[in-house]
């Protein structure tokens, strides 16, 4: 199953698609995760992308596609995967589609997750003091929120045109949110 799965960040979108990632024993591709690793190794595309990133701005299409590319190709992904953080731009959605009909493949659904944004803030900032991530302070936090706006809804417009477009209510406890999110995967196939 190809799932994308779309949310600001402090939505809980990470804790989520962990808890999916092992409901549905698919691989678990967060582009957030892949970048910060690169940074912490100090690899090229970590030297290119920290700037960006520490600014709370979208790294480059070309840069998050190939490594996005690069992983897909990976055998744990031959039968589906969930992606995190990606698409974040029209360009990378349509370089996704390209890339699944290259290989036979298509998207299952896209998961939007929604959350109210006060509540989304706080638990940001509050994740800046436990995680200590020098992208979080609040200035950045408010940036990265404003970045992520406008580029979803272009994305999710897109792949609403394409009826694959699913919202759950973000808001709850980390369990009752789970429940919403598995009732529209059970559900696919079967109707
Ligand atoms: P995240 O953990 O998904 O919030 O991503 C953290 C940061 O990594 C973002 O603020 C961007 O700078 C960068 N990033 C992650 N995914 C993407 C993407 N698909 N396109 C561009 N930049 C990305």
């Amino acid at each position: 199953m190809f799932i994308v799965f779309i949310g600001p960040p402090g939505s809980g979108k990470g804790t989520q698609s962990n808890r999916l990632v092992e409901y549905l024993g698919v691989a678990h591709l967060s582009t957030g995760d892949m970048l910060r690793f690169a940074v912490q190794e100090g690899s090229e595309l970590g030297k290119e992308a920290k700037g960006y990133m520490d600014n709370g701005a979208l790294v480059p299409d070309e840069l998050v596609v190939d490594i996005v590319g690069l992983r897909m190709s990976q055998p744990d992904c031959a039968n589906g995967c969930l992606l995190d953080g990606f698409p974040r731009t029209l360009n990378q959605a349509v370089a996704l589609d390209e890339y699944l009909r290259e290989n036979e493949k298509a998207l299952d659904v896209v998961l939007e997750l929604k959350a109210d944004e006060a509540e989304v803030i706080s638990r940001l900032v509050g994740r800046a003091t436990t995680e200590n991530r020098a992208d979080d302070d609040s200035e950045t936090v408010t940036k990265r929120l404003k970045v992520f706006h406008q580029q979803a809804a272009i994305v999710t417009d897109y792949y609403k045109e394409q009826g694959l477009l699913e919202i759950i209510d973000g808001m709850g406890s980390p369990d009752e949110v789970f429940v919403r999110i598995k009732r529209v995967v059970d559900s696919l196939g079967n109707d």
